[in-house]
């Protein structure tokens, strides 16, 4: 092991769905930013970009378009026309269209490794950013003045040890972030015992651009997300204590489980490939800096994906914190000073309360077991469909709770003039 220091102004621990983004962020400004990742893309399974197909919000696909990745996401990603939500058994369902909402989509759907490669790509396009992977942290330490962040690089004999001392650390390393850790940011956590099982799957009608929302007491919310090959992505949502029987069952058995499960409105569910399963959880982080350190993404929180907005929120939890750096670097000013930690807390927090209480409403709602609760969710989901604000309202939550949207969202870099 070989010991040696380094300086850095914005390290950024994990290259994964929203630390890569926040790099391509910061790409413009001045700021000297490192992005540590131990599982580069494409080289072998990677936690983010895995076969996951994410629903994203209109002004994510925007922000992805002011960072360069999307027209290589583009190829691989279906506009979403019409969101179709029903409760298993019960005659109430609701159709939110776009045209009707005078909107060109509701948002887009891509595989999570499409989005991956494109991040990555769009980052090797710029130098400024240092690339350190594969490389894991394994310690650090943030004082006053700097953060130190202890890394291993390589592998086994030839595993290098480094320490790198920056001005801020952001924490991107997911749920079980150890920088939120080390930085001494409890969490909060509400365990949904639940496990989502996400599998590819073939139905006799193709995909097009219908997305659907299936609830059900029994079965546990299902959504079925549009691919553009015409197959689906599902995400099915059940009890703990039966996810490993379920995810678990020969290909026929799955499948006629999600038949009875979701319903025939894609006709018959023929395929199924490689299902992947994911314990479901609400858990925050209770602030959201610390000495030289922000939390983003799902270090700062991760949500139940019944409404597909982790990703979008962590995007805004990267576009607001993109867009005080740049202001800094403008200045001059320290990137880890205390006053811009706390301008992004106090800016975060409208949004990020609502989206949590939002997804945590809906599984809550749509769990309710007393007698007449599915009959109240059917009438419920009849009246959502007779009124047009409703959805507008619903289809507006795709822009965040927050008071402001950032620039990144509005199709603007995080550091130019007005
Ligand atoms: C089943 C499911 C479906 C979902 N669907 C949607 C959806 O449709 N729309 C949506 O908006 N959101 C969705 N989400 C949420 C979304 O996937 C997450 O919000 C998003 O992946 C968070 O990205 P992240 O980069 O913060 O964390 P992660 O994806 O967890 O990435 C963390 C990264 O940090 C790296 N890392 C970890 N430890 C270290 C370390 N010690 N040193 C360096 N690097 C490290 C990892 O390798 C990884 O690349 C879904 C989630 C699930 C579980």
């Amino acid at each position: 092991m070989n010991q040696q220091a380094a300086q850095t102004d914005v390290l950024i621990v994990g290259g994964g769905m929203v630390g890569a983004s926040l790099g391509l962020a910061l790409a413009a400004t001045s700021l000297r930013v490192t992005i540590i990742e131990p599982v580069l893309p494409g080289s072998g399974p990677q936690p983010s970009f895995d076969d996951r197909c994410t629903a994203l919000a209109n002004g994510s696909r925007r922000m992805l378009e002011t960072l360069g990745a999307w027209p290589a996401i583009a190829p691989h990603a279906v506009s979403i026309q019409t969101i179709h939500v029903s409760d298993a058994g019960r005659f109430g369902s609701a159709r939110i269209e776009a045209a009707a909402l005078q909107m060109p989509a509701l948002g887009h759907t891509a595989p999570n490794r499409a989005i991956g490669a494109a991040l990555w790509q769009q980052l090797r396009s710029h130098p400024q950013v240092q690339l350190i992977a594969p490389a894991r942290v394994i310690d650090a330490r943030m004082d006053a003045d700097s953060a130190q962040i202890r890394l291993l690089t390589g592998s086994g004999s030839d595993a290098t040890e480094q320490t790198l001392v920056t001005r801020l650390v952001v924490a991107a390393d997911g749920d079980r972030s150890l920088i939120r850790e080390r930085a001494g940011l409890g969490v909060t956590e509400l365990d949904y015992e639940q496990v989502a099982i996400v599998a590819n799957v073939v139905a006799e009608r193709r995909a097009t651009s219908v997305a659907f929302e299936r609830f059900g007491a029994a079965a546990g919310p299902i959504a079925l997300l549009p691919r553009p090959d015409g197959h689906y992505t599902v995400v099915w949502c059940v009890a703990r204590s039966i996810a490993e029987t379920v995810a678990g069952q020969p290909e026929p058995d799955f499948l006629r489980d999600l038949q009875q499960a979701f319903g025939w409105r894609v006709g018959a569910f023929t395929r199924v490939g490689q299902r992947a399963t994911y314990p479901l959880r609400l858990r925050r982080a209770m602030q959201l800096t610390g000495q030289r350190t922000v939390v983003v993404g799902n270090a700062a929180q991760s949500l139940h994906p019944v409404a597909g907005q982790g990703f979008n929120l962590g995007l805004r939890d990267v576009a607001t914190l993109a867009e005080l750096l740049a202001a800094a670097s403008g200045n001059g000013a320290d990137p880890g000073a205390e006053e811009l930690l706390a301008s992004y807390q106090s800016q975060r927090l409208q949004d990020r309360a609502g989206m949590m209480s939002f997804t945590d409403g809906l599984v809550r709602m749509f769990a309710l077991s007393f007698p007449g609760a599915a009959t109240l969710r059917s009438a419920g989901l009849l009246l959502f469909d007779a009124l047009p604000a409703a959805k507008r309202g619903l289809s507006g939550v795709s822009w965040g709770f927050g008071a402001r949207t950032p620039r990144l969202l509005r199709g603007m870099p995080a550091g130019s003039e007005r």
